[in-house]
């Protein structure tokens, strides 16, 4: 482990175990740097047309489509940061649905996460365009997509056709 400093008191951090995890505490304050998951939002957005992609203009993923969605700030519920995302991805406000699922994301040496997928609706007649964080925005039918930038939105989607198959 990577020697680190107490972010309360600048003690070097000891390795101490913590119910069988090893986890960076300071000897001195008592501190205990937890490592949770980062908390993201995918939104699969529904239209006539099919559901809303946009191809990515930002790594990682660069000219790769993928649902709008993105982390969820602290100070934010879940599906105000997934439909602030909309506004900022896809350019159009909508109307939140139903919680589609919830999935665990490791990352190799990168954070863990936890993305939270909702269903949403565009609102009244506004129409998806592409935010500054895409190239452009397009409909596709979710059992023909283009190739995504994420595997969590590949089973979002699949979770989704469930879903819709289910409906009947
Ligand atoms: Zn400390």
């Amino acid at each position: 482990m990577a020697v680190n400093f107490c972010q309360q008191c600048g003690h070097a951090m000891e390795a101490k175990t913590i119910e069988g995890r090893e986890v960076p505490t300071c000897p001195k304050c008592g501190f205990t740097a937890w490592r949770n998951p980062l908390v993201a939002t995918m939104v699969v957005v529904e239209t006539s047309g099919g559901i809303v992609l946009g191809r990515r203009a930002i790594e990682p993923g660069y000219g790769l489509w993928c649902l709008p969605g993105g982390f969820v700030n602290e100070d934010e519920a879940p599906q105000e940061a997934a439909a602030r995302e909309c506004q900022e991805e896809i350019a159009a406000q909508v109307d939140m649905g139903t919680l589609l699922g919830i999935y665990h994301i490791t990352r190799g040496d990168g954070r863990g996460m936890i993305a939270i997928a909702y269903r949403a609706t565009i609102h009244g007649d506004d129409s998806p365009s592409a935010g500054h964080e895409m190239l452009e925005v397009g409909l596709f039918a979710p059992d023909h997509l283009p190739e995504l930038a994420f595997s969590s939105h590949r089973r979002a989607i699949a979770d989704y056709i469930e879903v819709m198959g289910e409906a009947g």
